[in-house]
C-alpha cells in the first residue's frame, strides 16, 4: 500500500510539474525560477518571447495565455524523457551513463598552424565548420561572434574562409538556439550548429518534433558540433571582474587551465594575466550550476580542450574529441582523409579521467537540484526515477 501511494503521489508530482504547457509555465519553472541557459530555443519562434547575449534569460515581450507553446516543449530546463531523447538520436549499443553516445574518442589539431594560432585550442572546431561549408554538407554554420570579454552574439556564416574570424571560446552563453530559429526560417536550407551542452539538448528536444513542422525547421538542422562545457559566465559579473583587474585593456583571450591550475588565463595584446580562480567562481552564471552535462551529449560530435602528460602547454593545442553519431565520424573520417586535421594517439586513461569529470558534473547538477526543490527525490527537470540517474546518485 505504502509504495501504491508513494507511486500516486510522484504521478501528481509530475503532473503539477507539467500542469502548464505554455508561456506561463515557462516564466515560472524556469525564467524565474533561476534556471534559464538564455540558449534562445524559445525565441524567433514567436513574437513574444526574445533572448540576446546581454538579457542573461529570455525576455518576455508580451504575455500569452496558450496552454501550450513551442517555447515550453523546447526548453532544455523543462523535464523530458532523456531516455527516449537518447534512443531516438544514437545507436543503442554507443550508449554510456557518463558521457552519452561514444562511437569513438580522439586527439585532434588542425593541421595548419594559421587555422591553430586564431583558435581557442588546437581549432578543431575551427577545421570542421570549415570543412562541412566547402563539402557542402551544411549551406549555413551559426557560430559565436564577438571579441573575447564582450557580448558576443550568434552569426551565420556561409563562406569558409570567414569561420576562422569567429573562433575562440565565448565563455559567455550566446543564444545560438535563436540565431538558428531566425534564419531557419528564412532561407537557409542546410544548417550546421557550434552549441553549448543546454543548447545541442534543445536542439534534441526539437528534433522529437512536439508540435507540427509549420512551427519548427528543425530539419534543416544538419550537423551539431557541441563543446565541453564546465559552465558559462554572467557577462555582467565577468565585465565588472575584468574592469577590476585588468582596466580597459583590450582582452584578446579567455581561457581556464585545468583545475589543478586554479586560475583563469587573460590574454591582452601585450601580456597573459591570472586571476584567481576563487574571483572567478563568482562570475559563473546560477543557472550553469543545475546542468547536468559537461560534455555536449546531445551532438553529433563534440570538442574540448587536450589533456596529455606534458601538462598544459603542449594539451592547451590539441583537443579531445568525441564522435557519437555516423555524422560525427564521417565528418572527422573526412578530415582526416583530406590531411585537415593531425591526430595523436590517447593518452591512456583520458578517456576514463573525463567520464569521471562528466559524472561530477552530474552528482553535483543533482544536489543543486534536490537542494533547490528541498526533496532529495525531486530534480526538478530530471526526473530521479530514470534508470540513468538513479545509477548515478546511488
Ligand atoms: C562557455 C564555454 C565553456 C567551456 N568549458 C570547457 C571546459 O570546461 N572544458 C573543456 O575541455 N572545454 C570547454 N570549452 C570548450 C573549449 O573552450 C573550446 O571551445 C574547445 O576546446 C574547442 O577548441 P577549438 O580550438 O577547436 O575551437 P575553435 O576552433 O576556436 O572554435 C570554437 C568555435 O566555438 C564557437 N563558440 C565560441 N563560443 C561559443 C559559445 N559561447 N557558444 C556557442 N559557440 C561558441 C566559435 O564561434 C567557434 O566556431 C568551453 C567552451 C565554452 C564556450
Amino acid at each position: 500500500l505504502a509504495i501504491t501511494i508513494k507511486y500516486f503521489k510522484e504521478q501528481m508530482k509530475m503532473k503539477n510539474k507539467d500542469s502548464i504547457r505554455g508561456q506561463k509555465g515557462l516564466v515560472e519553472k524556469v525564467i524565474e525560477a533561476g534556471l534559464c541557459m538564455n540558449c534562445g530555443a524559445c525565441a524567433n519562434l514567436c513574437p513574444y518571447i526574445a533572448s540576446r547575449s546581454c538579457t542573461e534569460k529570455a525576455v518576455i515581450i508580451h504575455p500569452c495565455d496558450r496552454e501550450e507553446g513551442i517555447c515550453y516543449a523546447f526548453c532544455p530546463r523543462i523535464p523530458a524523457d532523456m531516455t527516449s531523447l537518447r534512443k531516438d538520436l544514437f545507436d543503442p549499443g554507443d550508449l554510456t551513463p557518463e558521457l552519452g553516445s561514444v562511437k569513438g574518442f580522439y586527439m585532434t589539431r588542425a593541421t595548419d598552424q594559421q587555422v591553430r594560432n586564431r583558435a581557442q585550442h588546437g581549432g578543431t572546431v575551427t577545421t570542421f565548420v570549415s570543412l562541412a561549408l566547402e563539402e557542402g554538407l551544411i549551406d549555413t554554420a551559426v557560430l559565436a561572434e564577438g571579441e573575447a570579454g564582450v557580448l558576443p552574439r550568434g552569426a551565420k556564416v556561409s563562406d569558409p574562409s570567414e569561420v576562422g574570424a569567429r573562433a575562440k571560446s565565448k565563455l559567455i552563453v550566446t543564444p545560438i538556439v535563436a540565431e538558428f530559429n531566425r534564419i531557419a526560417g528564412s532561407g537557409a536550407e542546410k544548417i550546421g550548429v557550434v552549441t553549448t551542452p543546454c543548447q545541442a539538448l534543445a536542439f534534441a528536444k526539437m528534433r522529437q518534433k512536439p508540435f507540427p513542422l509549420k512551427d519548427n525547421h528543425i530539419d534543416k538542422l544538419h550537423l551539431t558540433i557541441g563543446l565541453f562545457c564546465g559552465w558559462a559566465f554572467s557577462w555582467r559579473k565577468l565585465t565588472d571582474l575584468l574592469r577590476e583587474k585588468i582596466g580597459e585593456d583590450s582582452i584578446t583571450g579567455l581561457d581556464i587551465p585545468p583545475s589543478g591550475y586554479q586560475i583563469m588565463e587573460v590574454r591582452t595584446p601585450a601580456q597573459t594575466l591570472e586571476i584567481p580562480i576563487d574571483d572567478v567562481l563568482t562570475c559563473v552564471r546560477e543557472a550553469c550550476r543545475y546542468c547536468f552535462d559537461m560534455t555536449a551529449e546531445f551532438s553529433d560530435i563534440s570538442v574540448g580542450a587536450g589533456r596529455c602528460p606534458e601538462g598544459w602547454e603542449t594539451a592547451r593545442s590539441w583537443n579531445q574529441v568525441i564522435t557519437r553519431t555516423s555524422r560525427g565520424e564521417e565528418l572527422i573520417d573526412l578530415a582526416r582523409s583530406r590531411g585537415l586535421l593531425e591526430f595523436r594517439e590517447v593518452p591512456e586513461g583520458n578517456l576514463e579521467r573525463l567520464k569521471e569529470a562528466s559524472l561530477n558534473k552530474k552528482r553535483v547538477a543533482a544536489k543543486n537540484l534536490a537542494d533547490k526543490s528541498g526533496d532529495p527525490g525531486d530534480l526538478i527537470y530530471l526526473d530521479g526515477r530514470d534508470p540513468l540517474w538513479s545509477g548515478i546518485l546511488k
